[in-house]
């Protein structure tokens, strides 16, 4: 009986697979479902609809299936890393190649998926209640277009362990690779599972369609990885929402600090992508007895030292007055390497610099706006509280992220409480604190606005309570 239900259930697949789009035909009529391409519709109804109808078979797998789900993603990922990784740089033309790649190959193997999921219980003289994490159903998924794949696969892997399906809408200069992604995800998943659609993408993605997922009644909650604008809008939004929001991470070094592995973290984490992460360092603040020192060990370690003139030339190059008046980020000179900075600051940048660096002022535009560039500013201050102070005021309250390098634990305690960040690292690099180098699980969305944090499998489930009374007591 099994073996026949087996049977037909390959025979349909694999007449899915020839139509290569997921429609299914019932007696003879006309499909139920929108047809998509491997999870690809191009409007936010039958993408949704399409979800929705995964989500109901999905519902009825087994926890094995989801493993199966999962961990074709993260193969996907890990083997083809570096065609990705290419393909996502060609697109937006923001980062590094080599971190790209390693976005993919070795950060998304350390999201959790079905091993993160738990049940809690109590047990008592009157019996046994449990407590399940399940899944919500139905995710509309806002992706960045900093990690535009790696965040979609994050999410991915997270929502699936989770029990949920998914509807993503990516930031338009990153669609391309995000389709490309889910498509060959959604494949590899059929193959494993048999299942269509468990991820979904609207293409082209636009802000009428992201608004559309926010309105729509099919989706449970809404999950948004951006910036200052769709952060906004996701808290407005009527629909219970995750929010993964900006950040502009702080940096303190105070006189007790290994300068060594200050120097050496400042680089390493402020140049990863070219200082695409949200988490990456910004902007430094350390303290005058060990400001030149730090400064010199900085040039050992990968770093590149601006002059106050090439400062300036690269600010101009770097900000524009919005119709208010105020600095933006101009987009031309995010993610770009240091070489190409390095140009418009007018400095012959040597070959294998990671990172520039120069000393500011506190007010410079670089240390108060979200530049996601490789330079990073260092400013001189008197003492450490001074020092902490003004690394609160240029992380404008997101409570993100914030690093200190000090050897001293009550600087590390006051710095901890002050910032109130969701992650905070001390002597390590900031992604010490996404458990590269440090402990911890990693996510590509950080919950700060909304206060989940980073953000895991047990973030996309609903609890659910069941009570035995008086029954299934051992002791
Ligand atoms: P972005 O805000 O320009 O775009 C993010 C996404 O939101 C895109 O899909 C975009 O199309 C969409 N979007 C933008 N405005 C919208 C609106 N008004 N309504 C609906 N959708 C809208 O950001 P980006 O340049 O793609 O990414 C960089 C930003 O994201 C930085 O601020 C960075 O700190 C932040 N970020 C945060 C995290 C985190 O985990 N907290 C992770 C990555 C990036």
């Amino acid at each position: 009986m099994q073996m026949t239900e087996d049977i037909i259930r390959n025979v349909v697949q694999e007449v899915l697979a020839q139509m290569g789009n997921g429609a299914a035909l019932t007696n003879g009529k006309a499909p139920s479902r929108p047809s998509g391409n491997l999870g690809v519709f191009s409007t936010v109804d039958d993408a949704v609809t399409a979800a929705g109808a995964a989500f109901q078979e999905f519902r009825t797998r087994p926890v094995a299936d989801r493993r199966k789900a999962v961990e074709s993603i993260r193969k996907i990922c890990v083997d083809q890393a570096e065609e990705l990784g290419r393909l996502e740089l060609e697109e937006t033309k923001i980062g590094r190649l080599d971190h790209k790649i390693d976005k993919l190959r070795n950060a998304i193997a350390r999201v959790p998926g079905v091993e993160y999921l738990r049940t809690d219980n109590d047990s008592g003289d009157n019996g046994l209640t449990l407590t399940d994490y399940v899944p919500f159903g139905v995710i509309g998924a806002i992706t960045p277009v900093t990690h535009s794949l790696p965040t979609l696969a994050g999410n991915a892997i997270n929502m699936l362990a989770a029990g949920n399906t998914v509807v993503f809408n990516a930031h338009p200069s990153g669609a391309r690779i995000a389709v490309e992604g889910l498509r060959r995800f959604n494949k590899a998943i059929r193959e494993a599972i048999g299942l269509e659609n468990l991820l979904t993408i609207i293409d082209p993605p636009t802000l009428e369609s992201a608004a559309a997922l926010f309105d729509h009644k099919a989706v449970r909650l809404l999950v948004v990885t951006g910036g200052p604008a769709v952060a906004r809008a996701a808290l407005a939004s009527k629909k219970r929402a995750i929010v993964a929001g900006p950040g502009n991470p702080p940096v303190v070094v105070d006189a007790s600090a290994c300068l060594e592995n200050a120097a050496r973290s400042i680089v390493a984490g402020g140049s990863f992508d070219n200082n695409l992460l949200c988490i990456g360092e910004k902007q430094v603040f350390a303290v005058a007895q060990i400001f030149d020192p730090l400064m010199e060990v900085m040039t050992r370690h990968g770093g590149f030292r601006l002059t106050a003139a090439q400062v300036d030339a690269l600010t101009q190059a770097a900000f524009e007055k919005g119709p208010d008046g105020s600095l933006h980020v101009k987009k031309d000179l995010i993610g770009q390497d240091p070489a190409v900075l390095g140009r418009h600051a007018g400095a012959k940048v040597p070959e294998g610099t990671q990172l520039l660096f120069a000393e500011t002022g506190a007010d410079h535009p670089f240390v108060n706006l979200e530049q996601m560039m490789p330079f990073v500013p260092f400013v001189r201050v008197s003492n450490v509280d001074r020092a902490i102070a003004l690394a609160k005021e240029s992380e404008h309250g997101f409570g993100h992220t914030a690093m200190l390098h000090s050897r001293d634990t009550d600087v590390m305690s006051r710095m901890g409480k002050i910032m109130d960040c969701t992650i905070f690292v001390v002597n390590g690099p900031c992604t010490a604190g996404l458990g590269l180098g440090g402990e911890g699980v990693l996510s590509f969305s950080i919950a700060g606005p909304t206060g989940e944090g980073v953000t895991t499998p047990l973030t996309f489930c609903r609890q659910r309570r069941s009570s035995i009374i008086g029954g299934m007591r051992f002791v």
